[in-house]
């Protein structure tokens, strides 16, 4: 993971400190010495973090944090505050001001490491989202966007945690900002954790015969719970642990005695990180079925039958089973489009299309070849079994008038239909397809309201 990060603090030694680490670890580190300077360089762009320090003369880091967060421009870069040791009146300053996070100094080098790193994926994440915003006009993705959308109901916590005076103090802790289910039994935590829709997991160390990682580890490798946060509680002196958790893919950790503020700001961090998550994928799997459905009658559209067909094709030459193709046009629908308008027209697309998917098999293959134009790919099919489908699909069109208005008015449709199936040598998919535009032609001229079959 690369990424760029501004380190602000007015003692130049502490910048040094902090930048040789981040350097280490090839992140790319730009460095400034006051606020001005360092909202500056958020606004040129480009940054993923900033670790603010708190006391520099003229501006503070709470005043920077305050303008960096009401700028539009520099709203959704997260920001880290380096607090001095047990200031909690700072954090809480921080968090009015907008901190997203917050590091104490001296600055551990796991904590650094896995609170920039958790906090660079949650940058990924909204600058993917931005673009998809920007790009198509998601409005989903722009409410995900507008922070005060996406912290509006709770985040639902899952506590996995054995002690009920530690459950309690979580418990009430976390209570007004978060939706808390504990559970003490880390079986079932792992079964809730697959069932419920939570947003992270919270896992505390200190089973008497149960390790936690273990839990981690089964939460990670089931599809269910890949992508749920984890954030491990653990113990000082178990360094170890957390260094074995992260590798094992949590994605946060705090260590007791915990401090309300820190505890909050990383669940709100990750819970974020996870809706963002489920969105952006939600939107690619939009955006995938969107390039292969016809929008207008949700069956296939053409380009997902020319990338489906030569598989198809193949695969039944290969275990020498049968194949049929029919495609479909239905009969003077310019006449319907002149007399009952565009949208009398895609009523009837409609309805045709629904009838057309009620007549064929799961495993067949309709979709809308264009226009007013429809093709199934059946597989396994023989050619006189391809003929009775074609002919009862088109006595289905024929038998009942479709709606083409409001007021119910309904007319009478036909189709024409060509059939064509796979030759036992020597065939091809174009020469299939074409076989069935030609018997389609046939049943156009022969009079309309017809099927053709081309024998193989
Ligand atoms: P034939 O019996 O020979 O097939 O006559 P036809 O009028 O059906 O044939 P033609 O191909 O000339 O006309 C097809 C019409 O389908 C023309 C076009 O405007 C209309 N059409 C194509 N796509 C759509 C659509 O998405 N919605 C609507 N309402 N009409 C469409
Ligand atoms: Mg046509
Ligand atoms: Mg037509």
């Amino acid at each position: 993971m690369t990424a760029r990060i501004l380190v602000v603090d007015d003692i130049p030694a502490n910048v040094k400190l902090l930048e040789v680490r981040l350097l280490a670890e090839y992140f790319e580190v730009l460095t400034a010495s006051n606020g001005a300077d360092a909202i500056e360089i958020c606004e040129a762009g480009k940054i993923d973090v900033v670790l603010l320090d708190i006391m520099m003369p003229g501006m503070d880091g709470f005043e920077v944090c305050r303008r960096l967060k009401l700028d539009p421009a520099t709203a959704h870069i997260p920001v880290v505050m380096v607090t001095a040791l047990d200031q909690v009146a700072d954090r809480i300053r921080g968090l009015e001001a907008g901190a997203d996070d917050f590091l104490t100094k001296p600055v551990n080098d796991l904590q650094l490491m896995t609170r920039v790193k958790s906090l660079v994926r949650l940058k990924t994440l909204t600058d993917e989202l931005r673009l998809r915003a920007s790009t198509t006009r998601n409005i989903g993705i722009e409410e995900m966007l507008s922070r005060k959308q996406a912290d509006a109901d709770q985040p639902k916590i899952l506590l996995v945690d054995e002690k009920p005076v530690s459950v309690e103090r979580l418990t009430n802790m976390l209570g007004s900002a978060f939706a808390i289910d504990a559970v003490a039994d880390p079986h079932k935590g792992f079964f809730d954790a697959a069932e419920g829709d939570y947003d992270c997991v919270v896992v505390a160390t200190g089973f008497r015969d149960f390790d936690p990682l273990r839990l981690c580890s089964q939460l990670r490798s089931l599809d269910r719970t890949r992508f749920l946060p984890i954030v491990l509680i653990a113990n000082e002196g178990e360094e170890d642990r957390i260094l074995r958790g992260l590798e094992l893919g949590i994605n946060d950790y705090l260590v007791r005695p915990i401090e309300q503020q820190e505890l909050t700001a990383r669940l709100k961090t990750q819970a974020r990180r996870k809706r963002y998550n489920d969105q952006l994928r939600a939107s690619v799997t939009e955006t995938m079925e969107m390039a292969v459905i016809d929008g207008l009658t949700g069956l296939h559209n053409r380009r997902y039958l020319d990338s489906h067909l030569q598989t198809l094709f193949d695969r039944s030459v290969a275990r020498r089973r049968p194949l049929s193709v029919m495609m479909t046009d239905i009969d003077h629908f310019k006449a319907v489009n002149d007399k009952w308008g565009h949208d009398g027209g895609d009523r009837v697309l409609r309805e045709f299309a629904g009838r057309l998917r009620k007549n064929v098999r799961g495993i067949d293959l309709a979709c809308r070849y264009g226009g007013e134009e429809f093709a199934v790919v059946m597989p396994d099919t023989e050619a006189h079994i391809a003929e009775k489908v074609a002919e009862r699909i088109r006595a289905e069109i024929a038998s009942a008038p479709f709606v083409v208005a409001g007021d119910g008015t309904a007319i009478e449709v036909t189709v024409s239909v060509g059939v064509s199936s796979l030759k036992p040598y020597g065939d091809g998919v174009e020469a299939l397809m074409k076989r069935a535009d030609v018997a389609l032609y046939e049943a156009k001229s022969g009079g309309r309201n017809r099927v053709v079959a081309k024998a193989a």
